[in-house]
């Protein structure tokens, strides 16, 4: 009964943006339609230019001290905060390459929240009193610059609402996804069991669960330890984990068979 209340307890989203339209095509496909659906989320995209009082809806000004651009004026974003916060229970996000890195733990916190009101910038981006006085927890969802944050915000909209309670069919899939666990997740296959000469790993079509669950957990260290090793170095691993880690390190330090995978070319320091 308590998990059935708890997966119907609504999650609510308000998202400021000056181009509502980008939202409609992500927003009404898939999983996030479906949880808006079923009333797992509700997800209400705003145009900032309604909290504008001019005849032209201006929301951009130049810079204070020159420089290129427009800058986000705080006046419509303030108030369009005022109307739409719903006190203690809502947190303001805005959404900027100069915030801190969006993961999935800060994802997992959020998917906590009862109401997140997401800021959207463009152009030069928001005048600096915007996030500050709104208490704003400012995002980046990576280190290289998009022309607007729809684009950031769908990314959290899409990773939190996943996270929902009720809203992927089998809840323990989210729990194996890479980053869940501190580590990226085992290689999945499907069928045919053979494909352009490429077999799925024995071990699978076995049908030995216990087999298949450490090959899993050592494949998806394996994984982890090739492809984010910062990853490795800070996830908690069980007395098994070592012993599996000990297995991969012996059996990598081997020559390897095969051509090297095409992400082997590019570090995460490109
Ligand atoms: N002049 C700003 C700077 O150098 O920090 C960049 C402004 S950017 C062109 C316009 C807007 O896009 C930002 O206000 C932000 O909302 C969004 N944006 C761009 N890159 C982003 C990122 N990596 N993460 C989150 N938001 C981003």
């Amino acid at each position: 009964m308590l998990l059935r209340e708890a997966q119907r307890a609504l999650k609510r989203f308000d998202v400021l943006t000056l181009f509502p339209g980008i939202f409609r095509g992500p927003l009404q496909e898939s999983i996030l339609r479906r949880a808006q659906e079923g009333g797992l989320v509700e997800i209400r995209v705003h145009d900032l230019r309604s909290w504008t009082r001019d005849r032209h809806h201006v929301v951009d000004d130049e810079p204070y001290g020159g420089g290129a651009g427009m800058v986000l004026k705080p006046e419509p974003a303030f108030e369009a905060v005022d109307e739409l916060r719903q006190g203690p229970k809502s947190t303001v996000i805005v959404l900027s390459p100069q915030g801190v890195p969006f993961s999935q733990g800060v994802a997992e916190r959020l998917a906590k929240e009862d109401h997140l009101i997401l800021l959207c910038g463009r152009y030069e981006g928001f005048d600096d009193r915007i996030p500050r006085g709104l208490g704003a927890l400012e995002l980046s969802i990576g280190d290289y610059v998009l022309t607007g944050g729809e684009i950031p915000a769908l990314v959290l909209l899409d990773a939190v609402t996943r996270l929902t309670p009720g809203v992927l069919g089998d809840s323990t899939s989210s729990q194996t996804d890479s980053f869940s666990a501190g580590l990226l997740e085992y290689p999945q296959y499907t069928r045919p069991p053979v494909y352009r000469g490429m077999a799925v790993p024995p071990i699978l079509l076995s049908g030995d669960h216990k087999a298949i669950a450490r090959w899993r957990r050592k494949e998806a260290i394996r994984r982890t330890l090739e492809r984010r090793p910062d990853l490795l170095a800070r996830a908690v691993l069980s007395e098994l984990d070592r012993a599996l880690l000990a297995e991969v390190e012996e059996e990598e330090a081997a020559p390897s068979e095969g051509e090297p995978r095409k992400n082997e070319e590019l570090t995460t320091d490109h």
